[in-house]
């Protein structure tokens, strides 16, 4: 089979967790694999951490020292072979001496563009990939290491967020790939880095190297991308909240698009897209137990006798946007200018709902969005329009429950909102679309875990 593997930060988080996925690579290796790695944990938020305090003028030697023992440290870890070691510690030394020196630039002149952000925050994926390569090649595997540009991932030039041109990276990571693949090396791409076309690193988005995996598995027909993490698959509910949430061991992409989308498996939003488009089944599998089957994502939507809910999922980071005056009964077009000001303020609307009288528009909208969206609409609408109000909350969290089997069944919504009702939690925002997949509500993020472990008993998920 030609699969795609990634593994996330928590996989190769230290040397030992490196060789453990390395050991799987090679246990796998009768297949034509494509890694694509992670920064190691929590280094991607350090280096925003730093990119933060230079523009500050602060100077972040002492993390950097830091980030630099711990990459040396799982080198050691890592791999056993002195000539290997040595090699690839000449790598990561030349990776830090160069983070280093655009980070003392930035901090002097205090000012960092996106583009130079995208720069430094790459180094957390260019520091892991030369690791997992040296550990494959410690384990007697043939393997060299690409940036995602030099892979052929090239995407526009919305740094931060940037969104891949997907005729040219298919050409591209096709070409690059195939030769490689055809003599038996495996190749360990960074995930969440791209390049522009004119050769400026970039970065896809938060979650990216899920992306970046399903990216490449489009661009190679791979046969299934194999997503590794540190939990057995996708589950009901977020373990962290609910302690008695199980493994849902196989989903549609659909679904598994609205959990995504609500936080589950801190998993890029769009992440799913490219496997969709080519019909690519996904795995979601643990490193930690790498024999359990996991999560299986595909085209079919399976629906259990008396299953309605397949899962719970939530963002926590979000602000509500109320809209209101007496006068928008009967306007057309308000709701299209409230859309048109966030939108070309580059704020993206997750959750609308408006009530049949038409006074009210509520939106959700990302907490750090909420000053720049509400200090547009107030200066487009206020004393211009119909609009007689805009006021927000921003202490709530959305939450949405998730499930084919919801289509067509009837009393779901009664059965949801009578838990939440049960448990003196007051709904402030709802909203369904026509799909039926999903039906999401807000709550105030105090309510957010009891209601989740509310609704993950009423639909008897555990
Ligand atoms: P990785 O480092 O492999 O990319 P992430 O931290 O991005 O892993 O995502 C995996 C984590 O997502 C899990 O450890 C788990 O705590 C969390 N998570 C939240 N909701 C879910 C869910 N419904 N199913 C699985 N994991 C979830
Ligand atoms: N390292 C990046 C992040 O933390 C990408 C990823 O891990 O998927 O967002
Ligand atoms: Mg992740």
């Amino acid at each position: 089979m030609k699969l795609v593997m990634k593994f996330g930060g928590t996989s190769v988080g230290e040397g030992k967790k490196i060789r453990n996925v390395a050991e799987i690579v090679k246990q796998n290796s009768n297949n034509s694999i494509v890694i694509v790695t992670s920064a190691m944990n929590g280094i991607t938020d350090q280096l925003i951490g730093i990119v933060e305090k230079a523009r500050k003028g602060e100077s972040s030697n002492a993390v950097l020292d830091t980030l630099q023992k711990r990459h040396e440290q799982a080198i050691q870890d890592a791999m056993t072979k002195a000539d290997v070691r040595s090699k690839v510690k000449q790598e990561v030394l030349g990776l830090f001496q160069r983070l280093k020196s655009i980070v003392e630039s930035g901090t002097i002149l205090k000012e960092l563009t996106p583009r130079s952000k995208d720069y430094i925050i790459s180094f957390g994926e260019r520091l892991a990939a030369p690791i997992l390569a040296g550990t494959l090649e410690d384990l007697g595997l043939r393997s060299i290491y690409l940036m995602g540009g030099e892979a052929g991932i090239i995407t526009d030039d919305s740094f931060g967020e940037a969104t891949p041109l997907m005729d040219i990276t298919r050409q591209k990571v096709k070409n690059t790939l195939e030769p490689i693949l055809a003599k038996g090396v495996v190749p360990v791409l960074t995930g969440f880095v791209g390049a522009t076309q004119n050769g400026d690193i970039s970065t896809i988005g938060r979650g990216g190297s899920d992306y970046s995996a399903t990216i490449v598995g489009s661009c190679i027909d791979a046969d299934e991308v194999w997503i590794w993490t540190d939990v057995d698959g996708l589950m009901t509910a977020d373990p962290n909240i609910v302690k008695n949430c199980r493994l849902i061991p196989q989903i549609s992409y659909a679904e598994a698009a609205e959990m995504v989308i609500l936080g589950a498996k801190a998993m890029h939003p769009r992440a799913l897209e490219p496997a969709n488009e080519r019909s690519i089944p996904i795995r979601i599998k643990n490193t930690f137990n790498p024999t359990a089957n996991g999560t299986l994502i595909s085209k079919d939507i399976t629906v259990k006798k008396g299953e309605i809910v397949k899962g719970v999922a939530t963002i926590k980071d979000v602000a509500l946007i109320n809209i209101s005056g007496m006068s928008m009964v009967g306007m057309p077009g308000t709701a299209a200018k409230v859309f048109n000001i966030l939108g070309s303020q580059g704020i993206n609307v997750i959750m609308i709902s408006q009530s049949i009288s038409e006074s009210n528009i509520s939106l959700l909208v990302r907490r750090n969005q909420l000053a720049k969206g509400l200090n547009a609409l107030e200066l487009a609408l206020l004393g211009r329009s119909s609009v007689k109000d805009i006021s927000f909350e921003d202490d709530v969290s959305a939450i949405a429950v998730i499930g084919a089997g919801m289509k067509g069944t009837h009393g779901v919504a009664s059965r949801l909102f009578g838990a939440v009702a049960k448990k003196n939690i007051n709904v402030r925002m709802i909203a369904q679309g026509s799909s039926e997949l999903n039906i999401s509500f807000v709550v105030s993020e105090n309510d957010c875990d009891e209601t989740i472990r509310a609704v993950h008993d009423e639909f008897k998920l555990g």
